[in-house]
């Protein structure tokens, strides 16, 4: 798997309009009522000015910041594979994606485009990486079997709340740092937590936490 680290920011624009209509958010984030404090509409000439305002107004230099995540990443994502894969049983059937760089706060991404988006705080930024290829391996394995069976909106919930195993099998990874999952999904990610330390299958798991929330 080689993942290519970007700045593009035409791409701005499919994150904005993606994390706009975000399902698992109720509120505007921070940076969208900003966005709209300085543009009447979300085009995409807007999103790139918006974020080359946001780039010089905060001192971020996008190239620096991607070398500094690329080698994070690089000190761990052989780990993370090798774990990821050995829990889900195969390795992702893609051989790239591209990882973008945003000013968004919250990060959106294109599992058929093969992309996903980061934001520029370094703090958590491994784990950030390791929630969305999490998500890469839902949709790999799980994802179309669940939607047919259970709906868009079970699929989506079993996907972020899945994310809670990465505290379980990857806290060495991301140390200081927990994936906390949005609050709609807390019982179900305890549901998970405890059917994953019984069984140590990640397709028992999503099974037997599948009928908590169907049945
Ligand atoms: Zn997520």
């Amino acid at each position: 798997m080689t993942i290519n680290f970007r700045y593009d920011p035409s791409y701005e624009y499919e994150n904005f309009r993606a994390a706009f209509g975000s399902k698992n958010h109720a509120q505007a984030s921070p940076r969208q009522v900003l966005f709209f404090e300085h543009y009447a509409e979300l085009t995409r000439p807007n999103a790139i000015a918006f974020s080359e305002w946001y780039l010089r107004e905060h001192n971020i230099d996008p190239n620096k910041v991607l070398s500094d995540i690329e080698a994070n990443w690089i000190a761990i994502e052989t780990k993370y594979f090798t774990r990821a894969n050995a829990i889900f049983g195969k390795p992702l059937p893609m051989d790239r994606l591209t990882v973008y760089l945003t000013v968004h706060d919250r990060c959106s991404y294109n599992y058929e485009r093969g992309y996903f988006f980061i934001h520029t705080n370094l703090k958590a930024v491994t784990k950030t990486l390791m929630h969305e290829l999490w998500h890469w391996y839902y949709y790999a394995f799980f994802r179309d079997e669940i939607q047919v069976k259970h709906g868009a909106k079970v699929s989506n919930d079993m996907k972020e709340a899945l994310t809670v195993l990465l505290n379980e099998e990857f806290s060495d990874l991301m140390p200081g740092i927990q994936d906390i999952g949005y609050p709609q999904h807390q019982e179900l990610r305890a549901t998970i937590l405890k059917e994953y330390r019984n069984t140590h299958d990640i397709k028992q798991t999503i099974e037997r936490s599948l009928q908590s929330i169907t049945e």
